[in-house]
């Protein structure tokens, strides 16, 4: 993989404040899947394909990614960077809004090792529920940003970030109380949750 490049994508994406993966969580990411078979990865938030790029270096030889973006300029952004890679073979940028594209993929009986929520706060419980039906056996799901800055687990109540913080936590209550599911929230950079089928 061409680093120098990769860097002046985060880079780039730092300066204008788009909100990609920080190191600290990327590194314990990367550390989780290392030793896993990853043959195929769901991303729902593309943003710039930071994480997607960065993700592609632990599939396995024919792996592939598909990742959602629902803001056209992203998606234009994320494929020129994919496209510099040269890694178009193995990210999919699908256009749209994943609460429309999640359900069709369920229903196509799309299947993934690794599935990662990095989207709008508010609707992480149907991007999970969709992840779910989609995740094999050895499947793991990773969303981020669930502590969101602190306010999660505190008794943040203020009206600016209420809805968002009440949907997150409802979002971190959900999935710790799912048969079949274990789950851990780790408080690394914004908060992660990790999820494995037992
Ligand atoms: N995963 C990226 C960062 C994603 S930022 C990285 O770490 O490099 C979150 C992205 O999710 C934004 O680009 C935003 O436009 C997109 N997004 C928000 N809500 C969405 C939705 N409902 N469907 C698809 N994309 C969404
Ligand atoms: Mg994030």
């Amino acid at each position: 993989m061409n680093e120098k490049l990769l860097d002046e994508i985060r880079i780039d994406a730092r300066e204008r404040k788009i909100p990609i993966l920080m190191d600290d969580t990327l590194e314990y990411i990367m550390n989780v899947l290392k030793n896993r078979e990853i043959n195929s990865i769901l991303e729902v938030g593309t943003a710039v394909a930071y994480s997607a790029i960065c993700f592609s270096k632990i599939l396995s030889e024919n792996g592939h990614i598909d990742t959602i973006e629902i803001e056209e300029i992203r998606v234009k952004e994320a494929n020129e960077n994919i496209e510099k890679m040269g890694l178009k073979d193995r990210i999919n940028v699908i256009h749209g809004n994943a609460l429309e594209v999640l359900p069709k993929m369920v229903e196509e009986k799309r299947k993934y090792d690794y599935i990662f929520i990095d989207a709008a706060k508010g609707q992480y419980n149907e991007f999970y529920k969709c992840a779910l039906e989609m995740l094999n056996d050895n499947g793991i799901i990773i969303a981020d940003n669930v502590l969101y800055k602190g306010m999660v687990l505190s008794d943040y109540n203020e009206r600016k970030h209420r809805t968002a913080v009440n949907k997150l936590r409802r979002f971190l209550e959900y999935i710790q109380n799912i048969e079949g599911i274990k789950s851990e929230i780790l408080d690394i950079g914004d908060g992660i949750s990790i999820s494995y089928k037992i």
